[in-house]
C-alpha cells in the first residue's frame, strides 16, 4: 500500500508519539500483528489552503490505522466522502484506499486524536494530551473560517482550540457556535457505522450539515 502524505507535515506529530501509552501499546501491538498497516499517528487529508476543516474523531482500526488516510477504508468514508462530492468538496475516485484518485477541494479534515484508541474511545486525558497537534493544524491553515466537528469529543476539542467556551457553546446535530475571532464551527453527528445503521444520522442530515457550511463560506 502506497501511503499518503500530510498537506500540513509540520504540524502531524512525530511517527513514534509517545505521549499516550495506552495508544503506544495498541500501535506497538498492531505493528507486530500486522506489520503492513499504517499502525501511526494519521496524518491530515486535503487541502492546505483549505477553508473548511472537517473535525473527525479518532482512526478506526480497520480504517485511517491500516491505510493512513482518515475516513478511509471503513464504513463512514462513503457516507463521508460522497457527500463532500455531491457539494464539490471533493472529486476522483474514491477507492477505499490512500492512493485512489480522491481528492478534495477548499476542505482538509484532521482529527481530534491522531492515534487508534480501542473500542474507538479515547480517554479525556488521551483528547487533552493530543489536543496540541490538532489546535497547531488549525492554526496552520489560516483561510478556515469554517470548521464542522463529527461528533462530541470531537466537538469539545474543536470549541477549547478554536477559543470558544464550552458551557455555552453545546453539542447538537447541525448547531453553530461562533468563535471569538470570527471562525464558525457546526456540529455533526459522526457519520459512523454505527449512527448511518440506527438512523441517527441520515444521509439527508449529514448533507444540511455540507449545505450550511457552504452558506457560511468566506
Ligand atoms: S494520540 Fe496524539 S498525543 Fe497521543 S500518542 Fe498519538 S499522536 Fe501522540
Amino acid at each position: 500500500m502506497n501511503f499518503a502524505t500530510s498537506p500540513i507535515p509540520a504540524t502531524e506529530p512525530p511517527r513514534d508519539c509517545p505521549r499516550c501509552p495506552r495508544l503506544v501499546a495498541l500501535r506497538e501491538a498492531l505493528r507486530i500483528e500486522y506489520p503492513s498497516w499504517w499502525n501511526a499517528p494519521v496524518n491530515a487529508f486535503g487541502d492546505p489552503d483549505a477553508w473548511l476543516g472537517i473535525i473527525g474523531l479518532a482512526p478506526g482500526k480497520h480504517g485511517a490505522n491500516r491505510t493512513g488516510r482518515p475516513f478511509t477504508g471503513d464504513a463512514s468514508g462513503p457516507l463521508l466522502f460522497d457527500t463532500l462530492a455531491g457539494f464539490g468538496l471533493a472529486s476522483g475516485t474514491y477507492e477505499a484506499k490512500p492512493d485512489d484518485t480522491l481528492q478534495l477541494h477548499g476542505t482538509i479534515i484532521i482529527n481530534a486524536v491522531k492515534c487508534l484508541p480501542p473500542e474507538n474511545k479515547p480517554t479525556p486525558e488521551e483528547t487533552r494530551t493530543c489536543r496540541p497537534f490538532l489546535e497547531g493544524q488549525a492554526a496552520a491553515l489560516p483561510n478556515a473560517r469554517v470548521f464542522v466537528a463529527l461528533g462530541q469529543i470531537a466537538h469539545q476539542s474543536a470549541v477549547k482550540i478554536l477559543g470558544g467556551r464550552l458551557p455555552k457553546a453545546r453539542f447538537a446535530h447541525l448547531a453553530e457556535h461562533r468563535m471569538p475571532d470570527g471562525r464558525i464551527l457546526i456540529d455533526s453527528y459522526h457519520c459512523s457505522r454505527y449512527n448511518q445503521n440506527t438512523g441517527r444520522l441520515t444521509p439527508e442530515m449529514f448533507a444540511a450539515v455540507f449545505a450550511r457550511a457552504l452558506e457560511l463560506k468566506p
